[in-house]
Order: C-alpha cells, then sequence, then structure tokens
C-alpha cells in the first residue's frame, strides 16, 4: 500500500499546480543534484517581439518581409509568431513551394521560383549565403532572410525574463543543487540571459540531440538530474532526464505527455516548490 505521506504530498503539489504523474516521482525530485533547464519559454516568456529590422539597401523596396511572414505561416515556432505581429495579414497571394522545416535552423521554400531561406545565420552559413555583420556580437536572437542566394538582411527579437526567475535560481541555489541552462538559441544570448539570472553553467547553439548528450554527460560527471522545458524540441531530454518537468501552459503537448511532473502555470518558482514538497513528504513517509 501506498503510504499517507505521498496522497498529502501529490496534493500540496496540485494545489499549487504541480502535477506529479506518480509518487516516485516525489521521491526522486527529493534527492535531485542538478536542475538542468532550457531558456525559451522555460526562463523567459517566450513570446518574442520584434525590434529592429536591418534590410539592404537592394530589399529595403521589396516584398522581402511578406515572403518571410508567408513562410513563417507555416511554423509552430515562438518566432513566427513575433514576424506575424510586426508584418501584419498574410498575403495568401503568395505562392510557397517545397517548405521545409530544419530544426535548430529555420525554414526554406521556393517562392516565385526563387529560393527563400528565413532562419538563424546557422542557416545562412548551411546554404552558404555570405553576409557582412557579425551576429555574435549582437545580444538579440537573430532572424536572417536570404533570397535568391543572396543574403537580405535580418531582424531583431527580444523576449522577457520571466518574473519569478531570478527568484527561482536564488532558491535553487540556497538549496544546494547544480544549476544549468541549454539552448538551442544563440550562444551569446544564452551567456547574457544565464549572467542575468546568476546561473553558473550555461550552452546555447544546440541541437535537441546536443540537449539530450549535455544531460547525459551532466549525468555521468555531477549527478542525478531534474529537466525543465517547454518546447518539442525539448521532449528527448526531459525523457532521459532522471526527473522530466514541463511547462504545461504554453508548453508542447509531446513534452507534457513525456514528463514526470508538469507545471500548470508555467511559474519556474515552481521548480524549488516541487523539490521541498518533495524533501517534506520524504520526512513523513520515513
Ligand atoms: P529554441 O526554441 O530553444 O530556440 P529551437 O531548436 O526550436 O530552439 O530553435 C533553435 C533556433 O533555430 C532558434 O533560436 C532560431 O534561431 C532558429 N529557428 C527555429 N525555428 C525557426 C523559425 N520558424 N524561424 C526562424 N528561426 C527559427
Ligand atoms: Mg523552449
Amino acid at each position: 500500500s501506498i503510504p499517507l505521506g505521498y496522497f498529502g504530498g501529490i496534493g500540496a503539489a496540485s494545489k499549487n499546480g504541480i502535477l506529479f504523474k506518480g509518487s516516485n516521482f516525489l521521491d526522486s525530485i527529493a534527492q535531485i543534484s542538478q536542475v538542468v533547464m532550457d531558456k525559451t519559454g522555460t526562463m523567459t516568456e517566450g513570446v518574442f517581439d520584434v525590434q529592429e529590422v536591418h534590410l539592404q539597401p537592394e530589399f529595403l523596396e521589396s516584398r522581402i518581409l511578406d515572403f518571410a511572414n508567408a513562410l513563417e505561416s507555416k511554423s509552430t515556432h515562438p518566432i513566427a509568431t513575433a514576424i506575424k505581429k510586426h508584418v501584419g495579414e498574410i498575403d495568401s497571394s503568395i505562392a510557397l513551394e517545397n517548405v521545409e522545416e530544419i530544426a535548430g535552423h529555420g525554414l526554406k521554400a521556393q517562392v516565385e521560383g526563387k529560393e527563400l531561406l528565413v532562419g538563424n545565420f546557422k542557416l545562412m552559413d548551411k546554404y552558404s549565403i555570405p553576409y557582412s555583420i557579425d551576429p555574435s556580437g549582437i545580444v538579440y536572437t537573430l532572424v536572417a532572410i536570404a533570397y535568391e542566394g543572396k543574403f537580405a538582411g535580418y531582424l531583431t527579437i527580444a523576449d522577457r525574463i520571466k518574473a519569478d526567475a531570478l527568484l527561482t535560481i536564488a532558491q535553487l541555489k540556497s538549496m544546494g543543487v547544480g544549476i544549468t541552462m541549454l539552448s538551442g538559441d544563440k550562444s551569446n544570448v544564452v551567456n547574457f540571459v544565464a549572467n542575468k539570472l546568476g546561473i553558473p553553467n550555461s550552452f546555447g547553439d544546440l541541437l535537441p540531440e546536443d540537449k539530450v548528450n549535455k544531460v547525459k554527460e551532466i549525468k555521468a560527471q555531477k549527478g542525478t538530474v531534474a529537466f525543465i522545458g517547454d518546447g518539442v524540441n525539448d521532449a528527448p531530454v526531459v525523457a532521459i532526464s532522471d526527473v522530466g518537468i514541463a511547462m504545461g501552459g504554453l508548453g508542447s503537448d509531446a513534452t507534457i505527455e513525456t514528463a514526470d511532473v508538469v507545471i500548470q502555470d508555467d511559474k519556474p518558482s515552481k521548480i524549488p516548490m516541487a523539490i521541498s514538497i518533495g524533501k517534506k513528504t520524504k520526512r513523513i513517509v520515513w
């Protein structure tokens, strides 16, 4: 039979919007030594706004932003929402062919028979598009556009750090757990956010499989891992962590399904709360 204390623990958690999918995860989270987290949508709102548009002179008068908007309408990435908000209604007369979403990079298609690329500068590099700016010098997420093999320009977009993110990190530190941030976003943006929050370890430019490998490495070197993420790209890493935690509000269905624990209101401060409920439950049970 399940000891009474577990019901108390699961109940206390659920009253706070933390769903444990089994009482065993109360035990595992109580003993966790490392907390590893995604950035976008986990520690930040995951809602981007376009800040600046930098187009090359020969593209200033063109319909390039309409093309980019049309292509982004095929994606569910938060970046797509930001572009739609900025550019406006999608021009349905723009014919897109061979639309491809390239994981960790962006999108590719043919528009009026010519190749259109919308994504990060890794995407530009992948298709050998020459450009003359240094993306690593800009502390914003960037969306680059290329048309017909030519660099057309880029947009800077920004996200906001969640209100309780700083408190979350302070609480985790006082519990003595190690903290690491992993993200698919540009390294300098990831390091900037980590720095602001006081997260000692951070890695960017990671593909979903790179996140999995990093967590495996942390498990091997430092101990048990609780991973918290929200995106589809976080489902594999949530699955292999000792305790996989999903943001349940704006999080993707696949990640919520795979997780052991779901935070319904997307507040990161529920992570230290879940750990302390786990610890209290253990004290009552044993
Ligand atoms: P994350 O959501 O953590 O940034 P992803 O793997 O979803 O991770 O994406 C990694 C990067 O790939 C994004 O930060 C962005 O630069 C680029 N990217 C992905 N999808 C798109 C898209 N639809 N439009 C533009 N860029 C994209
Ligand atoms: Mg995310």
